[in-house]
């Protein structure tokens, strides 16, 4: 897969009104093994303007996780008391541990005039789109087939057979909220997928009301023509 990444309208040849841009929110769903995960990171690692919100969370870390890389760990009173001391952008629970949106990076993110990429829930992302709904683009990720999504969980082998079920389970109830997003992408193959993932992006980053640059590039346009 070779596609370029974007160019930041933040380069060195930039006049003053070039450089105003809106960041918006991607949100991203799916059931466990559907490779959203996998998607989102790519996605954030290729585009040096779009930059993944980590989650707080009382799931205990897996194997090989890392603080403050795939989540910050929190103890459940600590997950509470940010949440109650308004930290947090959204929270929900998932399977039985909480997870949440820490506010200020995502403001300081948009501030600086970037895009923020969450890897979230469905409770989640319909919060932060009923927070911000013009700002908010939400795209689902769907399997190909449930025995190909059973089979990507038993190949991560990081879960009991138990835990697997639960996931599986969880995964039903995830899927039930599809309708409520923009976009879906069923991830037959990761390279398509992320083709068209990118595709969504770009697209949705070239509306005009998020490249508040516009009218004095057309006005600079007009006045040479
Ligand atoms: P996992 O435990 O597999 O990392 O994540 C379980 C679920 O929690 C996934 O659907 C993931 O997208 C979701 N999740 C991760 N971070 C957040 C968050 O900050 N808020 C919400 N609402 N869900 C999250």
């Amino acid at each position: 897969m070779s596609m370029a990444p974007t160019s930041s309208v933040h380069d060195d040849h930039a006049k003053p009104w070039e450089t105003v841009r809106r960041g918006l929110l991607l949100l991203v769903s799916s059931p466990a093994g559907a490779g959203k995960t996998s998607l989102s990171r790519r996605l954030a690692a290729d585009y040096a303007d779009l930059i993944l919100s980590i989650s707080a969370t009382t799931r205990p870390p897996r194997p090989g996780e890392e603080e403050g890389r795939e989540y910050f760990f929190k103890t459940r009173e600590a997950f509470m008391a940010m949440a109650e001391a308004g930290e947090l952008l959204e929270w929900a629970e998932v399977n039985g541990n909480l997870y949440g949106t820490p506010r200020a990076p995502v403001m300081a993110t948009l501030d600086a005039g970037k895009d923020v990429l969450f890897d979230i829930d469905w409770q989640g992302a319909r919060q932060v789109a009923e927070k911000a709904r013009e700002d908010s683009v939400r795209v689902f990720v769907l399997p190909p087939s449930w025995s190909d999504l059973s089979r990507r969980l038993h190949a991560r082998a990081q879960d009991g057979e138990d835990i697997i079920r639960q996931r599986l389970e969880l995964g039903k109830r995830e899927i039930a909220h599809w309708s409520e997003y923009d976009y879906v992408i069923v991830n037959k193959d990761f390279d398509r997928a992320y083709a068209d993932l990118i595709h969504i992006y770009r697209a949705e980053r070239m509306k005009p009301g998020r490249n508040p640059w516009l009218p004095g590039f057309v006005q600079e346009l007009e006045d040479e023509a």
